[in-house]
């Protein structure tokens, strides 16, 4: 065996064989930037995205003597949170430098296992408007409750317990009195009980004298615990219809919330929608100048591309709001010419998230619920694979 050959064999054997293929000219130790887009972008072409794939193989480039694994050292140096926007009901932010199959565990997290507090039972005790006791019991179970479930335990913890751990509960009194004009009743008219249920569950004349038993068991006023101090819990919007009643209708009742998760019904899904998008990358191959500038500029109903002027009045278009971009590819049909001049790209590793809470959490505080909630699972698995 060659000299040289000896040395490699005895630099495998230590484990630094792929040192020194790397240290070797002609063994690329990055991919060609073709690879590279293929590996980073989504091209969208004007038939159809390619290239939607993420490549996650370890060896997928070993050939090339490229290591493709992912390393938790690379992830905690590429990855970033930046938030772009935040109110107290919606916030976009990016999140760079994560796989986009993370970012849509993340949508479904919010979507369907954040819990939150949302009217489960209804007790009727008069409905004489048009709305039937059902719909009525749908529709409040729809309306949002601003209440912080971290505070509450699952009432199927707590079998037929109603306790002021597990159910809050909301009564409904309105009338509309004969010879009045038609009224509206709203949220607002759910005012919450701290003290538990008023509506007695058996007949009160065969307990004359003692106290009536209620639908729950409260050991003390919900507004005395410490967790609930300067912390009341309301409806999050006074103004969602329930009923109309006319001259001589009323309905009274009370409607008790508990704590669940979207899986079970969409009304315990804490967002009114959670998603992402890549971040859209768009590329002028060539110039484009003069009338050609101003069309690209007119076939854009996003308004991304800007017009500068380069002196002697020249002109040529310019990518100013690429982010903006919906992808409707516009730009890129009208003939081969176009797609020639511009490329409508997605950048793989990089979303744009976004979050629409209905009220009950700030938008910021579900998202880290939700990270909580991948933590979890990824532990059970590890738990289990160990
Ligand atoms: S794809 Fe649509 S929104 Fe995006 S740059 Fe082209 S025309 Fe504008």
């Amino acid at each position: 065996m060659p000299e040289g050959d000896v040395s490699m064999a005895e630099e495998s054997n230590n484990g630094s064989g792929l040192d020194y293929i790397m240290s070797l000219e002609d063994v690329p130790s990055k991919l060609p930037p073709h690879l590279e887009l293929f590996k980073t972008r989504v091209l969208c072409n004007n038939d159809a995205p390619v290239h939607t794939e993420t490549i996650q193989y370890s060896g997928a480039y070993a050939t090339l003597g490229v290591d493709n694994s992912v390393r938790l050292d690379n992830f905690c140096e590429n990855f970033k949170v930046e938030v772009k926007r935040l109110t107290d009901s919606d916030m976009e932010f990016d999140l760079i430098g994560i796989d986009p199959a993370i970012a849509n565990a993340f949508r479904r997290i919010l979507i369907s296992e954040v819990p939150t507090m949302a009217i489960e039972r209804v007790y009727i005790a008069n409905n004489t408007s048009v709305v039937q006791d059902e719909v009525l019991s749908h529709r409040l179970g729809l309306v949002p409750i601003r209440a912080d479930p971290r505070l509450f335990e699952y009432p199927e913890n707590a079998g037929d317990d109603k306790n002021e751990k597990n159910t809050i509960v909301f009564k409904l009194h309105a009338r509309c009195r004969v010879g009045q004009p038609r009224i509206t009743v709203k949220s607002d008219k759910l005012k919450w009980l701290p003290n538990g249920s008023e509506l007695p569950c058996e007949d009160v004349r065969s307990n004359a004298g003692s106290k009536p038993k209620t639908f729950t068991s409260f050991t003390c006023s919900q507004d005395s615990l410490p967790e609930f101090s300067g912390n009341s819990i309301s409806v999050t919007y006074p103004d969602i219809i329930l009923a109309k009643l006319g001259p001589g209708q009323e309905i009274e009742l009370e409607a008790h919330a508990v704590k669940g998760i979207g899986r079970t019904h969409a009304k315990w899904s804490p967002v009114a929608t959670a998603w992402y998008r890549m971040l859209p990358e768009v590329v002028l191959l060539e110039d484009v100048v003069d009338e050609v500038a101003d069309e690209l500029k007119n076939k854009c109903p996003a308004n991304v591309f800007d017009i500068e002027d380069f002196g002697k009045g020249n002109r040529r278009a310019t990518v100013a709001r690429p982010r903006d971009c919906t992808l409707c590819r516009e730009c890129i049909r009208g003939g081969k010419e176009w797609e020639d001049r511009v490329s409508l790209r997605r950048v793989k590793h990089h979303c744009i998230f976004t979050i629409e809470s209905t009220g009950a959490l700030p938008p910021e505080v579900l998202f880290t619920e939700a990270v909580k909630i991948l933590e979890d699972k990824c532990e059970r698995v590890i738990t289990e694979l160990s």
